[in-house]
């Protein structure tokens, strides 16, 4: 089923394993297959990786989208896209990863349900997402907890370097 009017839709990618540029080009261009219209493209960031072990720099961005489909279902298209490009779901958490998919914001919804939490529970508090957020849509909101802006001066933003690359 989809909605009657198109809602936007913020996603977050990342890639630190097999040729993370490669990775970020496929999936935008996956995405740009599925029903929706891309409003927005940030720039590419190179990342210090947070999740555990020693582990190779990420590649991040955010797009912007405007969809019909419901929030699970664009949450099902996005996994579906995720597994094509070879993601493993290992037991432990934040582990390198092919490609992460991740729903930042579907207009302003709030839903705490463990398969699709919104906004993204741990969005306000990472730099690598929300400078790639901020460039595309400078004045955003984060339902709960305030203004992008201001929660990126309060998190630690060392170690997110953008890129000249076109992707
Ligand atoms: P993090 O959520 O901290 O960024 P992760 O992206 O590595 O970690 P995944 O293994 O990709 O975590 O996803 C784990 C589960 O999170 C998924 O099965 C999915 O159902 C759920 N999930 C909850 N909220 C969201 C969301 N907003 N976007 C994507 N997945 C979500
Ligand atoms: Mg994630
Ligand atoms: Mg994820």
């Amino acid at each position: 089923m989809s909605q009657a009017t198109e809602a936007s839709v913020f996603i977050a990618l990342g890639s630190n394993l097999q040729d993370p540029l490669a990775q970020m080009r496929r999936a935008l261009a996956a995405i740009r297959k599925l029903p929706l219209r891309l409003l927005g493209q940030s720039s590419l960031y190179q990342t210090l990786a947070i999740g555990p072990g020693e582990q190779a720099d990420y590649l991040n961005a955010v797009v912007q989208v405007a969809t019909r489909l419901q929030p699970l279902a664009l949450l099902t298209e996005l996994q579906q896209i995720e597994r094509q490009q070879g993601r493993q779901r290992t037991a432990q958490r934040w582990s390198a990863r092919t490609l992460d998919l991740d729903i930042l914001l579907f207009e302003e919804r709030v839903c705490d349900d463990p398969q699709l939490t919104l906004p993204h529970p741990r969005m306000h508090e990472r730099a690598f997402v929300l400078i790639p957020l901020l460039e595309i849509a400078d004045s955003i909101k984060i339902p709960g907890q305030g203004a992008a802006k201001d929660l990126l001066a309060t998190c630690h933003h060392s170690g997110v370097e953008k890129l000249a690359l076109n992707w």
